[in-house]
């Protein structure tokens, strides 16, 4: 990882540019710049042949001021103690820009998930889980899905702290399938808010939905529901990816027959998908279209590349996807981007609203989900608008103004114990 690319730097840059125009107290910075808690685990896992193979795994709580931390639990080769550092600082950010009642926690395992049978995958699962049972809890800190982790892990993840505690605790971790505790609503409910931001920012600016054009990087759960929201929002996708490769149709893409293609198991990704042009990464993050809305991973717009893009907008989906020196460069471009800590909200919202309805053991309708889940997103995109226009700044410095505020204010209040 260079200097540029080291997410845990990353966070801390932002954070001393939120600071620093804030004129925030020194003292709150150097709080804010530690995480709370860090838990790095070995992970011992028989694998099928009968030989044992040792994966790390990571839990870091970086704030509570707010709330129990939350966040997700991603699978894969590069997660590292860094990259988990700065996802869960980010966390409490977003929990606190559209004002949910939480502080910020993520936590990853470093594994390749696609060379490991289910069975494998759920041993790791449940010992992971085991391992760390002393620092989550529905009171503590709530995990969730992240990359390459869905309902299938947070169901084994909360049959295995329910095990240990002997009786149920639907609230442990949110994003699990609706039949165990889970919520409508929570598969769609990123992409659903990254294109409802899309949306809103188009609004703002006076932009029809029939007259932009998207590209969407990367095309698992959050691309999938980015573009499929915006596609019944009236906006045509040019382009998206996965790890096949990127896909281009000027004319737009059928994105219900690109989904269903993709769920088909005997695909799994896009490899094969013939009624498109097959580009590259760099050559999709590059395309002259409205919004750009990366949903696939950290770094994806560096310093080398952000001279090059051509988006009147991005919309970030993933987290980090854009760094702060390409932030600089976009926006001196004129290049609006609605930063992470807004626009991927709406999943974590959405898991706020499982764990609230797991505590009151009654469940919502899909209406009710996705009315609250709108009215949140909008006060929050609101709020970030309207600061943004009256301080003349970026999206991002708005959005960690208000969080950053919140979190300082909270830390200010309860005070510093003992
Ligand atoms: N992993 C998601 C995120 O980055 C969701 C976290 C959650 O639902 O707790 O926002």
């Amino acid at each position: 990882m260079t200097g540029e690319t080291n997410p845990f730097k990353n966070a801390l840059k932002q954070l001393r540019i939120a600071c620093d125009a804030m004129g925030i107290n020194e003292d709150i910075y150097n709080y804010l710049s530690h995480p709370q808690r860090i838990v790095q685990v070995s992970i011992p896992v028989k694998m099928d042949d009968g030989h044992l193979e040792i994966f790390e795994g990571f839990r870091v709580l970086h704030n509570s001021a707010r709330g129990p931390g939350k966040g997700g639990i991603r699978y894969a080769a590069e997660v590292n103690m860094d990259e988990v550092k700065a996802l869960a600082t980010w966390m409490t950010w977003k929990c606190a820009c559209v004002g949910i009642p939480y502080g910020g926690a993520k936590g990853g395992v470093t594994v390749d998930p696609r060379k490991l049978s289910v069975g494998e995958l759920e041993r790791l699962t449940r010992r992971f889980t085991a391992n760390i049972i002393n620092v989550i809890g529905p009171e503590t800190d709530i995990p969730a899905p992240d990359m390459n982790t869905g309902g299938r892990e947070m169901g084994w993840m909360m049959d295995t702290y329910s095990m240990q505690k002997g009786h149920v605790v639907h609230g442990v971790c949110t994003g699990k399938p609706v039949e165990i505790g889970g919520s409508l609503g929570r598969t769609q409910a990123t992409g659903h808010g990254v294109a409802f931001c899309m949306h809103e920012y188009a609004k703002r600016h006076n932009m029809k939905p029939e007259e932009c054009t998207v590209v969407v990087q990367g095309f698992g759960n959050v691309g999938q529901y980015t573009c499929l929201t915006a596609k019944d929002f009236g906006y045509k996708i040019i382009a998206t990816s996965d790890i096949s490769g990127a896909y281009y149709n000027p004319e737009g893409l059928d994105i219900d027959e690109m989904f269903a293609y993709i769920s088909d198991p005997a695909h799994r990704t896009l490899e094969g998908y013939t009624k498109a042009q097959k580009i590259s990464n760099s050559e999709l993050l590059e395309l002259e279209c409205t919004f750009m809305n990366p949903c696939a991973l950290e770094n994806q717009v560096t310093e080398e590349n952000a001279p090059r893009i051509k988006a009147k907008c991005l919309v970030e989906g993933a987290n980090g996807p854009v760094t702060p020196k390409a932030d600089e460069i976009l926006e001196s471009r004129g290049i609006d981007v609605v930063p992470d800590i807004l626009a991927n909200a709406g999943g974590v919202t959405c898991s706020y609203f499982e764990w609230v309805q797991d505590r009151m053991a009654l469940f919502w309708d899909l209406d009710q989900v996705n009315k609250e889940l709108d009215k949140i997103m909008l006060r929050a995109f609101d709020g970030v608008h309207e600061l943004a226009q009256e301080k003349k700044c970026s999206y991002r410095l708005a959005a960690y103004f208000i969080a950053v505020q919140r979190v300082a204010k909270a830390i200010e209040m309860r005070g510093i114990y003992p």
